[in-house]
């Protein structure tokens, strides 16, 4: 199966040391994040910059996805394509200590003013842009300048997690589903406008909709992704697209690049998007559920085990172990305050601590499929996530909660149906209804801050503690509007 963008692991220059002095190197090793020989870098960029020249691109966008979940960018121009291969673009080290307004606040083992990193483009994710003629988009990495793997990259945490399940044999295959609410262009301040009142999922949306949609199709598809589907969701101005599965990482860029080409497509239509939770105070909000399944020798481990349903033992480990972390997971699959206005109990969020299959309440969903297609499409959706999350930090750690009950050999524990907000009370655990409480549990999470390491765990840390903090006394409508344009 397809392990996504991840496989040029390669030696480093013998001048640059394959681990950064501060970074873990995770469970996989460093091999797994060493930067390929300079040599080699420069001559793929330029044979990437022959292809996009022809192509008609003139700069290329190199993004990272900062602790908050806001996707950042550094540019440069064509030409600079070889340089910016061989020695990365700058980039403060403040930024894993950004939060979502911009404000900066600072951890024990990251931030403050002082140093730089060099960002990287990976190479083999690189695309032109097909609603922003004349620009391509990379990912990018961030090392430092001795060469070493930057122990905040989130990136490179998202690496040495499929790494770490490779190492145990597991490919795996990932899919971030993605829902938007669409208004009409305006300032930040203004209340959304919608470009349709059509019914939840009705047709008369795609109608209202029709030259805006087929483009946002032709842009995904122009780019090389494939979409399955495309629909209006429930709430006003709701859509929601979802792409093929790929490796984990493939699948956070893919995230990363479908949600500003919707931003591109939109901006050429008058329209806007919002990928926040929330963008009415109570209304049903923007999920950023993620699908995975696990595979080993093509076989899909969500099938023909002895477990719940056909699960294998491995792949009920490894739910189970993401089942029993969910509290602290909420911290990177839920990132925003704001967040927990949507993942409220009976709106599709999965506001409940809980498993259940095809049960859109349960946080974790099991999808098996129709009789026939069991065994290539059976996955496991986690429901609670939004698209406030950093997508390469929300993968990784569910590889990692997936990968310590996997090797503890865990036990899924009954699942459940229906909604479980109208089981009795105390039956199924609610998932923290707040972020402190989601902070409180990740700070207990021995699991976490070793897949993490240190400084990454601690920079998450300081940017949630400091929202929550700047949001303590905020009503939803407040919380809503600081947040709605942000994502
Ligand atoms: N919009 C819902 C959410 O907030 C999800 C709806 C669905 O199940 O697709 O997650
Ligand atoms: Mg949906």
């Amino acid at each position: 199966m397809s392990t996504g963008t991840v496989a040029s692991a390669g030696l480093a220059d013998s001048s640059e040391p394959p681990v950064g002095p501060t970074g873990p190197a995770g469970p996989a090793g460093p091999a797994a994040v060493a930067l390929p020989p300079r040599a080699e870098r420069a001559e793929r960029a330029r044979q990437a910059a022959e292809r996009l020249r022809a192509g008609g691109v003139e700069a290329v966008a190199v993004t990272w996805v900062d602790n908050a979940g806001i996707a950042r960018a550094k540019a440069v121009p064509l030409d600079g394509l070889v340089h910016a291969a061989q020695w990365g673009v700058g980039a403060a080290p403040c930024f894993d200590v950004f939060l979502a307004d911009d404000s900066i606040t600072t951890s024990r083992l990251i931030g403050g003013p002082t140093g730089d990193l060099r960002l990287y483009p990976d190479l083999d994710r690189v695309v032109p842009l097909a609603a922003q003629p004349g620009w391509a988009w990379a990912p990018g990495e961030r090392y430092t300048q001795a060469g070493g793997p930057h122990p905040g990259c989130q990136r490179l945490f998202a690496r040495r997690m499929e790494a770490a399940a490779a190492t145990r044999g597991l490919g795996v295959k990932a899919g971030i589903e993605v829902e938007w609410t669409v208004a009409l262009a305006g300032p930040p301040q203004q209340e959304p406008q919608y470009p349709t009142y059509g019914p939840a999922y009705g047709m008369q949306r795609l109608t209202d909709l029709s030259d805006y949609l087929r483009d946002v199709l032709r842009a995904l598809g122009e780019q090389g992704l494939t979409v399955l589907q495309i629909h209006p969701e429930y709430a006003p101005g709701q859509f929601e697209v979802s792409l093929a599965p790929e490796g984990p990482v493939g699948a956070a860029d893919t995230s990363v690049l479908v949600r500003h080409t919707i931003r591109a497509v939109g901006a050429r239509h008058g329209l806007r998007a919002s990928f926040a939770p929330v963008v009415e105070a109570g209304a049903v909000g923007n999920g950023g559920h993620l699908h995975l399944s696990l595979w080993h020798d093509g076989q899909n481990l969500g099938r023909g085990g002895p477990g719940p349903h056909g699960l294998t033992a491995e792949a009920e480990g490894f739910l189970a172990g993401v089942l029993g972390a969910l509290p602290e997971l909420l911290v990177l699959g839920c990132s925003s305050p704001a967040g927990y206005l949507r993942l409220v109990p009976s709106h599709w969020a999965g506001a409940y601590q809980c498993w259940g299959l095809e049960n859109r309440e349960a946080a974790l969903r099991l999808v098996t499929g129709s009789s026939g297609e069991r065994s290539t499409v059976a996955n496991a959706e986690v429901k609670c996530f939004d698209a406030t999350a950093n997508p390469y930090l929300a993968v990784g750690a569910v590889l990692a909660a997936g990968l310590a009950g996997l090797d503890q050999r865990l036990a899924l524990p009954p699942e459940f149906t229906g909604d479980p907000a109208h089981a009795a009370p105390g039956t199924v655990p609610r998932l923290p209804a707040g972020p402190a409480e989601a902070v409180a549990a990740y700070q207990k999470s021995a699991v976490l801050r070793e897949a993490l390491g240190d400084p990454l765990f601690e920079a998450v840390l300081a940017v949630r503690q400091a929202e929550v903090e700047q949001y303590a006394s905020a009503t939803p409508e407040q919380l809503v509007a600081a947040t709605r344009w942000r994502y």
